[in-house]
Order: structure tokens, then C-alpha cells, then sequence
């Protein structure tokens, strides 16, 4: 096996900064057509709300659109920012910048913190927890009046100056709101294409997935809250000293609500999105107001009908029509290190289940099941439908705690370690219904699977792409590298989850019906393809229903049936016995003869 060099060029072709250039010479324009903006008054202010309130949109970007977590607080995330410069600039007499940071910690830490609610709630009741921190803060800011200032709000508050120079100037402040915000875009823009960017978008298109890619599902919850808040601090820092006075209604639960229609409205899935639908919903209604009383109604009415034809909002539409024209990446990569290896069974049990127990309610779905599987063999695990062999995989891979029993993988005891831990301890999967990231490209998913804690090429982005390519040569699916997974075939779909197994260098792999769904020729493609991974020496446990590609493939068959072990061996002795046949094939296979 020749180490093949990669050829420059791969690179280049999916570097994260592709487009960059483009799209930072449209923000500096921005820039500087608001340089010339007046120096006070009514166009000012308008400029003014839009690049704050894109500062605190783009920080939804992060939580709603990367992670998929609802947060409807974020206009209160915008208030801590605002009252933090306001109160620490006016009662306290802190430079500018300084009660900027320290608030923005605050709202970061606030953030992480409801971020926290995220581990035991999800969809409706997460939504329900923010709207109710959004309102605590409304009712603190208007109570509070010793430290808030209550209804009447904050007045007189300052602009910065900066290394001495003056920034206080209506549009000189107004450039360095713009020029935040161009920062704030760039660096959640780069978020998108890097590590902690793909994990949130793993965990919104799949948790379960995402935690047996070796993704800390909680942990990056917890993070995008954090940084969502953070951004919104930012945004209503420089609010505050935008307009020089805010009140507690600036922050309310209405506002959170405008903050993610702007977010929805101009493309959840991009920072570039948040600041053109900010743009178009604080310039539309000015726009809009010369027909007086009927405004409000065609303002909605606008709204509405963007949403429902452009369901990923304006931005959505944009990225479609970049992804069609995205090329397969040409050039050659080293292969995996899997195929380096030949094959060979050996004695030493790499993952032992003892006694395994998994019931629901009065169901056991596993009644005690011993399994051993040796390195270097294709174990298969059989039985008829509802006989607990997906259940069996679950529980090792951690997605169900266990009744009862011990599983020890390469002699560790992981019986208790959450899913992400047992991946990143060599423990790969697919799923018998597919798990990909649908809102991802075929290479991000398997980049996904490549990144993992522990894997050689972790934390190195070029090595990383690279693996994940090599993955994809495996499964022969890189000319759809740029492609969204869910617009591939169902068996081409099952190749990029193999290959997100793969590109994590797993010691073994779990794989639930592999073949389910596939047509003839795709089960005999997806044969060979085993038999490839089998001949490199690979540890599969494998389930199917085809005998056929059981017979090919195993050498050690167990099978199940109503949750308890049945029979195990190597194969010809497994595909002979009497109970197995009876069990299994239902009927003795002479009779049928
Ligand atoms: P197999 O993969 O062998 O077809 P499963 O492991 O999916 O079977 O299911 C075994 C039994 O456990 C079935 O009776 C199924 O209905 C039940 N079961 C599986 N998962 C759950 C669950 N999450 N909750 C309740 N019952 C379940
Ligand atoms: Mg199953």
C-alpha cells in the first residue's frame, strides 16, 4: 500500500475560507457607504438599530441555527449587554469598553447557565425555560430601581473613546457598531466550517447520532448557548451607546420575538442571513410607513409570504444555489490507515457483554445475553424481528442504560459511560433507521466521524478533510462530497454512515442491518464492501436479516430470540442447529426441501 501524498490542489478546493474574500469586501462596503452616513438624526438611527440588532440576531445564528436550540430570550441577553455599559458607564464612571466586557461575561455566563437547561428539556419545554428567564429580567430591570433606574430607564450614556481617539461622533460610533458586527459575522461564519461548528450542527440534525460520533451532546448545547448570549450582550452593548438612553421595553419578550423573526425571516443557517433579515425588518416598516394605518398588516403580510416560500429564508435560497454549482473534489488523498492492515482472527475478546438485561416495562426486549467478540473476526448477530438485537446494540453503545449486565471494551468497563465516551474509547455504529446530519454535506458528516476525541487526526482541519475524503474513496461516494446527505439514495446514505464510522479509525464497528432497504445490486455492492473492511482486519459485529450476507461474511454467529441467547458459535455450526433453524428460518430447512 503506497502512502499516496495528497495533491495540493484537495485542499484548496473545500477550504473553509473558499468565498471569504467576496463576502468581506461586501462588509467592508457596508462600512463604508455608513461612513457616510449623517452625522445625527432619523437615518442614523435607523442604521444604528439595524448593526446592533444584527450583533444579537447572529448570536441566534449560533444557538438556533447551528445547534438547534430554541432560545426566545435573546433580546434579554441584549438588555445585560445594554444595562451593563449603561450602568457601569453612567453610576459607576467605567471606561466604556471595560463595563462593555465585564457585561458581556455576565450574559455569557447567564447564557451557559440556561444553556444548562437544555440537558433534561428540549423543543417546547427548553422554549418555555427562556421565555421565562427572559421574563424574570424583564420584571428585575423594571423592579429593581436602586440598581436598574426601574421604567424610567438610563440616561446619558457614553460613547467610548479609543486609544485617543474620539468615537463619540454620531457616525464615527456608527462605524464601529458596523465594524463589530462585521467581526461578529466573520468569526460565527468561520464557526460554521470549524470543529465546535459541525458538533452544533450534529447535535440539531441528530443528537443520538451526534453522541455516538463522539460529540459531548450536552456539553456543545451548553457552548452555543454561551456564545449566543455572549453575541447578544455584544449587540446591546453598543445599543446602549447608540442611543445614549434604553428602558426596560427595549429588552422585553416582544423584542426576543422580532430578534427571531429577523433570524428566521433572513436564514437561521448563516450570519449573512441574520444581518440581511435584520436589515430588511428595521428598514421595511420605515419603508412601509406611508400607508399609515395598513402598514402593520402588509409589513406581516411580507413576512409571512417570505417564510412560506423561502422556508430557510432569504439566505437559504442563496446557499442552495451555491451548493448546486459546487464541484466534486478532484485529487488524490492518503488512504485509511485501516487499509494498511491484513486481517487475521485472534483469541483476544475485544468487546464482552455479560449478562445483559434491558427490559421495558414488563418487556424484555434483552433477558440476559453473553456475547464475546474476538479482534480481527466479523461477528453476526441474528433472530427474528423484535428479538432485541437493535435493543443489544443500543444498550452497548450507550443510548439505553442497562437492566442488568457488564460490558467491558477492550478489557475497560463501559457499562456506565455516556455514548460519546464509548466512541471516543474506539466503539463506532450505524443505525438501522439511518442517522445522518440532513442539514449537512456528505463531507461534513464523515468530517464529523473523523474529528472525534482520540482519533490520530483530531484537532487538525487539513488532516481531518483529508481523512474524511479518504473515507469517502472507500465507499466510493467522493464525487458527492459537496452534496447535502439527504439528497443521496437510502443506500448511499448508509455508505456516507459507514464511512462517518470509518473516518473515526474505529477498533470496532457496530452495524445495524447494513443491507435493510438496499436493492439487490446495492446488497451485493454493500457485501463486497464488508468483505473489504473484513479482509483489513476490521472487528464488525454485524446485524442483518439476508442469510445470504450473513453467510458471507461471519465467522461467529449468536442469535436471539425473545431477548435470550439461543445459540452461539462459528457459523456452520450455528446455520445447522435445529433451534436456530426452527427459531429463525421457521421452519427446518429439509421440510421445506
Ligand atoms: P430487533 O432489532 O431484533 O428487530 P428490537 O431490539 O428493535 O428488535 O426490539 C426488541 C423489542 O423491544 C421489541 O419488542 C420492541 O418493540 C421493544 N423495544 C425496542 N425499543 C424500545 C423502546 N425504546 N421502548 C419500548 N420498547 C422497545
Ligand atoms: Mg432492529
Amino acid at each position: 500500500m503506497s502512502t499516496t501524498a495528497p495533491t495540493p490542489h484537495v485542499l484548496a478546493q473545500v477550504s473553509a475560507w473558499r468565498g471569504l474574500p467576496g463576502a468581506a469586501i461586501a462588509m467592508v462596503a457596508v462600512v463604508a457607504v455608513a461612513m457616510l452616513a449623517p452625522d445625527q438624526g432619523y437615518i442614523l438611527n435607523i442604521l444604528m438599530q439595524a448593526a446592533t440588532y444584527a450583533i444579537a440576531v447572529v448570536g441566534l445564528v449560533v444557538v438556533l441555527g447551528y445547534c438547534g436550540q430554541i432560545s426566545i430570550a435573546q433580546a434579554a441577553f441584549m438588555g445585560l449587554g445594554a444595562y451593563g455599559v449603561a450602568l457601569g458607564t453612567v453610576d459607576y464612571h467605567l471606561n466604556f469598553f471595560v463595563a462593555l466586557g465585564i457585561s458581556v461575561s455576565v450574559a455569557a455566563a447567564l447564557g451557559l447557565l440556561l444553556g444548562v437547561a437544555s440537558l433534561r428539556l428540549g423543543g417546547h419545554y427548553l422554549a418555555m425555560v427562556t421565555i421565562s428567564f427572559q421574563q424574570i429580567l424583564t420584571l428585575v430591570l423594571i423592579n429593581w430601581i436602586p440598581f436598574t433606574h426601574g421604567p424610567d430607564g438610563v440616561r446619558n450614556i457614553a460613547r467610548p473613546m479609543l486609544f485617543g481617539i474620539d468615537l463619540t461622533r454620531g457616525n464615527t460610533y456608527l462605524g464601529v457598531c458596523l465594524c463589530a458586527m462585521v467581526l461578529v459575522v466573520l468569526a460565527v461564519w468561520r464557526l460554521k466550517t470549524n470543529r465546535l461548528g459541525r458538533a452544533m450542527q450534529a447535535v440539531r440534525d441528530n443528537e443520538l447520532a451526534a453522541g455516538t460520533c463522539g460529540i459531548d451532546v450536552f456539553g456543545t448545547k451548553v457552548v452555543a448557548f454561551g456564545i449566543s448570549a455572549l453575541i447578544g450582550g455584544i449587540g446591546g452593548g453598543f445599543f446602549a451607546g447608540g442611543f445614549r438612553y434604553i428602558s426596560p421595553d427595549q429588552f422585553s419578550f416582544a423584542e426576543s420575538i422580532v430578534l427571531l423573526t429577523m433570524a428566521l425571516l433572513g436564514g437561521v443557517q448563516s450570519p449573512f442571513g441574520a444581518v440581511f433579515g435584520t436589515g430588511l425588518l428595521v428598514i421595511l416598516p420605515e419603508w412601509l410607513r406611508f400607508l399609515r394605518q395598513v402598514y402593520l398588516a402588509v409589513y406581516g403580510a411580507a413576512v409571512i409570504l417570505i417564510m412560506v416560500f423561502l422556508p430557510d429564508g432569504l439566505w437559504g435560497f442563496v446557499d442552495e444555489q451555491m451548493r448546486k454549482r459546487a464541484r466534486p473534489v478532484e485529487g488524490k488523498v492518503p488512504p485509511l490507515p485501516l487499509l494498511a492492515q491484513t486481517g487475521g482472527e485472534t483469541d483476544e475478546v475485544v468487546l464482552d457483554v455479560r449478562g445483559l438485561a434491558k427490559h421495558f416495562g414488563g418487556l424484555k426486549a434483552l433477558d440476559g445475553v453473553d456475547l464475546a467478540v474476538r479482534r480481527g473476526t466479523v461477528h453476526a448477530l441474528i433472530g427474528p424481528n423484535g428479538s432485541g438485537k437493535s435493543t443489544f446494540i443500543n444498550v452497548v453503545t450507550g443510548l439505553y442504560t442497562p437492566t442488568a449486565g457488564q460490558i467491558f471494551f477492550g478489557g475497560r468497563d463501559i457499562t456506565s459511560l455516556p455514548p460519546h465516551q464509548r466512541n471516543r474509547a474506539g466503539l463506532a455504529r450505524t443505525f438501522q433507521n439511518i442517522r445522518v446530519f440532513r442539514g449537512m454535506t456528505v463531507l461534513e458528516n464523515v468530517m464529523v466521524g473523523a474529528e472525534r476525541v482520540g482519533n490520530d487526526v483530531a484537532g487538525d482541519a487539513k488532516a481531518v478533510m483529508l481523512r474524511a475524503l479518504a473515507a469517502l474513496d472507500f465507499v466510493g461516494l467522493r464525487k458527492d462530497a459537496h452534496r447535502l446527505v439527504g439528497q443521496l439514495s437510502y443506500g448511499h446514505q448508509r455508505y456516507v454512515e459507514i464511512a462517518r464510522a470509518l473516518a473515526g479509525s474505529p477498533q470496532t464497528i457496530l452495524l445495524d442491518e447494513p443491507a435493510a432497504g438496499l436493492n439487490m445490486t446495492e446488497k451485493v455492492e454493500m457485501g463486497q464492501l464488508l468483505l473489504r473492511l473484513k479482509g483489513h482486519g476490521l472487528t464488525i459485529l454485524i446485524i442483518d436479516h439476508d442469510m445470504n450476507l450473513v453467510e458471507q461474511v461471519a465467522d461467529h454467529i449468536t442469535v436471539l430470540n425473545f431477548g435470550r441467547r439461543i445459540a452461539d458459535g462459528v457459523k456452520k455450526d450455528v446455520l445447522t442447529n435445529p433451534d436456530v433453524i426452527a427459531a429463525y428460518l421457521g421452519e427446518p430447512r429439509h421440510e421445506a426441501a
